[in-house]
């Protein structure tokens, strides 16, 4: 893409009223605009990045076998009086229409999935299976101070698991972590995030959520120094010791939760009924699991992750683009080699703008933090070639074109 059809601006300074560190970068980047707080508008370069770390949730979700689907935002409070969440849960944002009727605006989907399945399976020859979907979710947040990191409409991928026993949810269970932790990886924030013993409601003993470590984070985790596994403070009391390794040492962080996955049981079938016949012909309630992660909430706290005091410093598997190719002064050598990036499919920036010095061009480059930046000057091309940085590397060096593609396609 050319950067002077790019109908965002980047920004020197972020709007006064926004203090985290994650909306001020993304804001300053032109990668989200901020509607109201806790409500922000993806713009082209923030969709780019959503849409890569949306793939690799889905690759991950597709490889434990998980179909996609895509339910609806607004929702007859029947289904929520079911459960019983409708008076119950204090984040659910209610609307009414003329004619008096309510509806919740989900936070989640349990109400909906559930009797969603029921039209579709009746035998255990039907199970187990898992469908998800990548939607977004309401919730009334009243401390939206976190920039996306809490947002009140933002995406959330939730998958959801259906089992005829509390085996086989525990075996699939397993393939869930696994699964997460490859996204955490793959994002670029694994090192620094713990799977955390939680609460886990009324059917389960854990919950998982999965911590990566931050200033910004609004939990605080306690980490067992021995086995890595951490406990979330809320339980930490009722949990003296690691329930993986019964260690009682720990260390205390601060940390934001950018995953959790539960094992639901029967608390949602049985409302809707959602059963099928076993083996021997009896009726039985289906067994389910939940695994929730927050996109905009997992992209801030990449930005919290990766940056430096110029700006952001995207992990190649989560850059809007993988090249920022910059032409100093009109040179035709440049537009070719952004003929061939593209022809070649290596998604590239191309700062072809010609009002704009090479101070303000490259201030751009370091506040958007694409992984290579490739300049074109007619320095370069005396020097027999580009020159080339990484984002978080230091020193440039000259090369030949040919090598560049080399470089890059590694
Ligand atoms: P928190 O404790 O931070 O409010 P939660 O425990 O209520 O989150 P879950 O219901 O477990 O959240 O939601 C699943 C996932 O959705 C979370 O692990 C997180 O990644 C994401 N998420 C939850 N709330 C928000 C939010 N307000 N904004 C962005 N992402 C969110
Ligand atoms: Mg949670």
């Amino acid at each position: 893409m050319k950067q002077s059809q790019l109908f965002t601006k980047t920004q020197k300074n972020a709007p006064k009223d926004e203090m985290s560190l994650n909306a001020r970068l993304l804001i300053r980047g032109g990668f989200v605009d901020k509607l109201m707080a806790g409500v922000y508008t993806i713009l082209p370069l923030g969709w780019q990045v959503l849409k890569k770390i949306e793939q690799i949730i889905r690759e991950e979700m597709n490889n434990i076998g998980g179909q996609e689907i895509f339910m609806p935002a607004l929702q007859p409070k029947e289904n929520w009086e079911k459960t019983g969440r409708w008076s119950t849960m204090d984040d659910l944002y209610k609307v009414k229409d003329k004619s008096d009727r309510e509806f919740a605006l989900g936070s989640t989907h349990e109400e909906i999935i559930s009797p969603l399945m029921k039209k579709f399976i009746n035998s255990y020859k039907d199970l187990p299976f898992a469908a998800y979907q990548f939607q977004n979710k309401f919730r009334m947040e009243l401390r939206a101070k976190s920039g996306v990191l809490r947002g009140r409409e933002f995406l959330m991928k939730d998958l959801y698991s259906f089992h005829l026993d509390q085996k086989d949810l525990d075996e699939y269970y397993e393939k869930a972590k696994i699964a997460y932790k490859n996204i955490f990886n793959r994002s670029g924030i694994g090192e620094k995030t713990f799977l955390t013993f939680a609460s886990g409601g009324s059917f389960s003993k854990y919950s998982h959520e999965f911590q990566t470590l931050t200033s910004a984070g609004e939990d605080v985790i306690h980490i067992c120094n021995k086995c890595n596994m951490a406990i979330n403070k809320e339980i930490k009391d009722e949990t003296p010791e690691c329930p993986e390794c019964k260690s009682t040492e720990f260390r205390e962080e601060k940390a934001v939760e950018v995953g959790n996955i539960f094992k639901l049981g029967t608390k949602y079938s049985a409302p809707f009924d959602l059963t099928v016949t076993n083996e021997k012909g009896e009726k039985t309630p289906v067994v389910m699991g939940c695994y929730g992660v927050g996109l905009q909430r997992l992209m801030g706290t990449i930005v919290e992750l990766n940056n430096d005091e110029n700006g952001i410093i995207w992990p190649e598997t989560v850059a809007p683009f993988k090249v920022h190719l910059i032409s100093l002064g009109k040179n035709e050598e440049a537009e070719k080699i952004y003929n061939d990036l593209e022809k070649n499919n290596i998604e590239v920036l191309y700062d072809d703008r010609e009002d704009t010095s090479a101070g303000a061009k490259f201030a751009d480059a370091d506040l958007i933090g694409i992984p290579y930046r490739v300049v074109v000057s007619e320095k370069s091309l005396a020097g027999g070639g580009v020159e080339m940085k990484k984002r978080n590397e230091k020193e440039s060096e000259i090369i030949k074109i040919d090598q560049l593609f080399e470089e890059i396609k590694k």
